[in-house]
């Protein structure tokens, strides 16, 4: 064999990595088997909103990394916090001690979140923030000597894979399995589209069972504007301030799950933004730390907080706790994100790019395999229609976007576009043909 000869037959960086890899990684949200034909894409380095393998393909993270990334990757200025960061304090723990990072961060989300929102409780992802945002409420109730094991949420939600935030979920595919194990929960009807009428006839299915069970429910869990894994499904915020009144009246609180639609996604920093309401607890997490680390908090009120707070033997104290709780590492990638927004426009510039994809969007429009095009800030989504759950036509449009170099995971059969804010005019461009061409190609 010659040298060219014995080149060719060696495995290439990326099928070795890939080998190794699927010699013992079990992949999330993945039917493994599925990689027996499609192959896993190692990414050995990523910058701005480029990820690149190991044979230097790239791909435009057009879905920012499921949804954390803002800034691009390997940002400069990010980089530079953890580094310093890194040589100061790594980890310490978060009961009896405190750091630097973790003040600051939590005296900045106080100061731009709803009015309030004064504490701030760290968690280390965004299902154990739902999870702890729960178990608060139902404890803040046991306090007021109300036992309430009841949560509401909205038709097609998802807040995350742990019991409790799967039990509040409505997204068959990842919860029918586990119902036996699940806790108490009840869905009342999402708004059916984006328009205001929708958001009233919503709100009389909310007010009908809050006036039959409220004695029984803890609170109402809702992802602002946005619902993501239940495929990008939008509706007005008349029904989040309805929301608001109607859990107020009826003893019920009212979570804002803001893991995905938090720091700008939706075109103003918070999606609660378009509205003047507080709820009475926020989850962060994903854009937080600018994508980089995993962090999450949950934000509540003095009213909360209160109901906590005696001595110890009144057994009242909110004892949950992860190791890793608001980790200095992650809490410093948090503050130079939030930099990032004091120091430009950035939801300025958004504004722009979402007028522009929303321009260039519109051709999806007339496409016969096209349903809805639809559009909240930096989040656009294609819903196609004529297609059954068994074409998997998510996963053909993933693998044609793939071969072109930007990276798309649609949600079966809704496209969407969720890029880092940092994407440019001319990335937009093509992550926006790919599709076009991904969709063309469908029928
Ligand atoms: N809530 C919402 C609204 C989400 O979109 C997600 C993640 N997609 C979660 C909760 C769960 O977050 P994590 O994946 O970090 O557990």
């Amino acid at each position: 064999m010659d040298e060219m000869e014995c080149e060719k037959s060696m495995p290439n960086k990326n099928t070795k990595m890939m080998q190794r890899d699927l010699e013992v990684i079990w992949h999330p949200c993945t039917q493994m088997k599925d990689h027996e034909t499609l192959p896993v894409v190692p990414i050995k380095s990523a910058k701005g909103v480029y990820l690149y393998d190991f044979e230097g393909h790239s791909y435009i993270d057009a879905i920012s990394s499921w949804w954390v990334n803002l800034f691009g990757h390997a940002n400069t200025s990010i980089n530079d916090k953890i580094k310093e960061q890194l040589d100061t304090l790594e980890h310490v723990l978060l009961a009896g001690f405190t750091h630097e990072p973790a003040v600051e961060l939590a005296h900045k989300l106080v100061n731009i979140t709803a009015k309030e929102l004064k504490k701030v409780f760290y968690v280390d992802n965004g299902s154990s923030a739902v999870e702890a945002a729960l178990k608060m409420s139902y404890h803040y109730h046991l306090n007021q000597g109300k036992c309430k094991p009841i949560f509401l949420s909205l038709t097609n939600s998802y807040h995350g894979e742990t019991i409790g935030a799967l039990s509040v979920g409505d997204v068959a595919l990842y919860k029918e399995t586990y119902k036996p194990l699940l806790i108490g929960n009840k869905q009342v009807p999402v708004p059916i589209d984006q328009s205001p009428q929708a958001a009233k006839e919503a709100l009389i299915f909310l007010e009908h069972i809050l006036k039959e069970q409220s004695d029984e429910i803890a609170a109402l869990i809702i992802e602002p504007l946005v619902q993501g894994a239940g495929g990008m499904h939008m509706y007005h915020s008349d029904y989040i301030v309805g929301a608001r009144k109607l859990t107020r009246h009826y003893n019920v609180h009212l979570i804002a799950d803001e893991i995905m639609t938090g720091f700008g996604r939706t075109g103003k920093m918070f999606a609660c933004d378009y509205t003047n309401i507080s709820p009475d607890f926020m989850t962060l997490s994903k854009g937080l730390t600018g994508g980089y680390l995993p962090l999450s908090v949950v934000m509540t009120t003095d009213n909360v907080y209160n109901a906590f707070y005696c001595n110890y033997n009144e057994h009242k104290a909110f004892l949950h706790s992860h190791s890793y709780t608001g980790n200095p590492l992650a809490c410093a990638a948090a503050l130079a994100t939030l930099a990032l927004f004091e120091d430009s426009d950035v939801l300025g510039e958004n504004a722009k790019k979402s007028q522009y994809i929303k321009e260039r969007v519109e051709k999806f429009s007339i496409l016969e395999q096209v349903k809805e095009v639809r559009q909240q800030g930096m989040i656009t989504a294609i819903e196609l229609k004529g297609f059954k759950s068994e074409d998997r036509i998510g996963l053909d449009v993933y693998t044609y976007a793939l071969s072109q170099g930007v990276l798309l995971r649609p949600l079966g059969h809704i496209i969407y576009f969720m890029p880092p804010y940092i994407i440019s005019y001319e990335e937009i461009d093509k992550m926006i043909d790919v599709a076009y061409e991904g969709i063309l190609k469908l029928s």
